[in-house]
């Protein structure tokens, strides 16, 4: 559920988006005529039994764009992520590094766009039990079940949470529960500040800026600084996975309207990565 509200939380496409968005769908025969311009994200959500070509791309003939690309500007979700193919999640560890996916063919190269934002959703083992005291697993098969989500497709994935059972009372003390307008107003002014910050070096979100920008051009305060520096020194983030903090960090302030990160955002931004929530 909380996957497909992503999609209506993200601001509308630009024009630009929306043609490029028209035009894989245009190609992959999925346009609906009733939508000739598609101006909003869409979410993609491929079974784990779908072929490699309408995951990746490719086909017979012409290589047409998979749900990669058709999640081109919006969201990709895999539900059950551990059931998808090694070389299915090897494919798509290559599309969210590039933003693009290459497949080649007899007489040449087809390149398609796949810049989404990707969703995984998994169970902690293959029994699945709704209690985690139920499981019947050996912890041999839980992590093999698990390492089936490589290390460098993991390093890739900046906010890993634990999803608890609902239980009736957990409900009552919270509130009413905000619409998804609301976040979305939210989400849209964070992502305002950003693109202003960023749009002399050519930028929109914090996901486009390069690490060594973030880092040297952007430093945060000392404070902030050394709790990444530590993590690194423990082992707890990768250099690629602490770059992937500070965007994170940054996105956290946008949010909370403050003018760049502290310690508290850098702090939050290595607990979403915590790899005991993994
Ligand atoms: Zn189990």
């Amino acid at each position: 559920m909380l996957a497909e509200r992503i999609t209506g939380l993200l601001p509308p496409l630009t024009p630009n988006e929306a043609l490029e968005v028209t035009a894989i769908h245009s190609i992959a025969g999925t346009l609906s005529p009733k939508v000739p311009l598609m101006t909003v994200p869409t979410l993609i959500a491929p079974h784990h039994s779908a072929s490699m070509a309408s995951l990746i791309g490719g086909g017979v003939g012409m290589a047409r764009p998979g749900a990669i690309s058709l999640a081109h500007r919006g969201v990709l979700f895999l539900d059950e992520a551990c059931e998808f193919g090694g070389s299915q999640l090897e494919a798509l560890r290559t599309a969210v590094e590039e933003g693009e996916i290459r497949i080649a063919r007899r007489d040449g190269v087809a390149r398609y766009p796949a810049r989404f934002q990707l969703v995984l959703a998994t169970n902690p083992c293959p029994c699945a039990p709704i209690r985690d005291v139920d499981c019947k697993c050996s912890p041999y098969e839980r992590r093999r079940y698990f390492s089936r989500l490589s290390g460098p497709l993991l390093d890739r994935i900046d906010i890993r949470t634990r999803m608890r059972p609902i239980h009736a009372m957990d409900n009552a003390d919270l509130g009413p529960p905000e619409s998804s307008a609301t976040v979305r107003e939210r989400v849209t002014k964070a992502r305002v500040r950003a693109a202003e910050r960023w749009a002399e070096h050519g930028w929109q979100t914090n996901a486009e800026v390069p690490g060594p920008a973030l880092r040297r051009h952007f430093r945060l305060p000392a404070k902030a600084m050394r709790l990444l520096d530590r993590g690194l020194e423990t082992g707890f983030v990768s250099a690629r996975g602490a770059d992937r903090c500070l965007r994170i960090a940054w996105t956290l302030a946008d949010l909370a309207e403050k003018d760049r990160p502290d310690g508290d955002d850098v702090g939050a931004a290595l607990e979403f990565r915590d790899r005991r929530a993994a």
